[in-house]
């Protein structure tokens, strides 16, 4: 059974599910990162409840300010921009604000967050 780890490079920090720390820390690839950086990873349990799906639901993410990337763009979106247009598309998608405004296709499977 998987379980979660919070990796982090000192930069950059993730959610891996993984079998062992090490399973975790080998599937940890940043790619904007020098690699000098030491990579480390910790347990994060309240998180192992999502293993099993292997994806932790995107709302669960920006509450606890994780950013996601917009699945048309890659732009980071953040709690913050579900106010200002960003849409929340499934369980694993967000879109951000210029992608949401065209996806108009997709709209009424969209969930927006009104705050
Ligand atoms: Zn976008």
């Amino acid at each position: 059974m998987s379980k979660a780890w919070l990796v982090s490079d000192g930069y950059l920090q993730t959610i891996i599910f993984a079998k062992t720390k090490n399973q975790a820390i080998s599937a940890f690839e940043p790619n904007c990162t020098p690699s000098s950086h030491e990579v480390t990873a910790k347990r994060e349990k309240k998180y192992d409840q999502y293993a099993e799906k292997g994806c932790i639901p995107v709302t669960v993410l920006l509450d606890d300010d994780w950013f996601v990337c917009c699945s048309g763009c890659f732009e980071p979106v953040v709690k913050h921009d579900l106010g200002m247009g960003a849409l929340i598309k499934s369980e694993r998608e967000a879109l951000c604000e210029s992608c949401a405004g065209e996806g108009d296709a997709d709209a009424e499977e969209s969930m927006r967050i009104v705050s």
